[in-house]
């Protein structure tokens, strides 16, 4: 049986742990007006940062999958804080 990746990706679980995201932005301003190409709206797998219409990126982690992308593609203006869920939230990958 073929399984597409969103299939997969909806096996998974996610643990929200309210009012305590891992991931914030440092800067909104920075995003707003220092950053160009605003990567981390098209690099996220699972579509946590939003580019609005005005420029200002929004950032909701919930569904995070902790790939590191984002981190990884601020190096310009490193303006990710970037941390693992505290024990017992975040995502439970189900392998197989
Ligand atoms: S890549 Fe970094 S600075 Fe640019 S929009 Fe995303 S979080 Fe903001
Ligand atoms: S760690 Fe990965 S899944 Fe989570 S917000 Fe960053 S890019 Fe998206």
């Amino acid at each position: 049986m073929n399984v597409n990746v969103e299939e997969k990706l909806f096996q998974n679980r996610y643990k929200v742990d309210h009012g305590r995201p891992h991931i914030t932005i440092k800067d909104a301003a920075v995003c707003a007006n220092d950053c160009k190409l605003q990567s981390c709206t098209y690099v996220c797998p699972a579509s946590c940062y939003k580019a609005e219409g005005n420029r200002t990126v929004t950032l909701i982690t919930d569904g995070c999958l902790e790939c590191g992308s984002c981190r990884v593609v601020c190096t310009e203006h490193f303006n990710v804080a970037w941390e693992y869920p505290r024990g017992g939230h975040g995502i439970l990958f189900k392998f197989g």
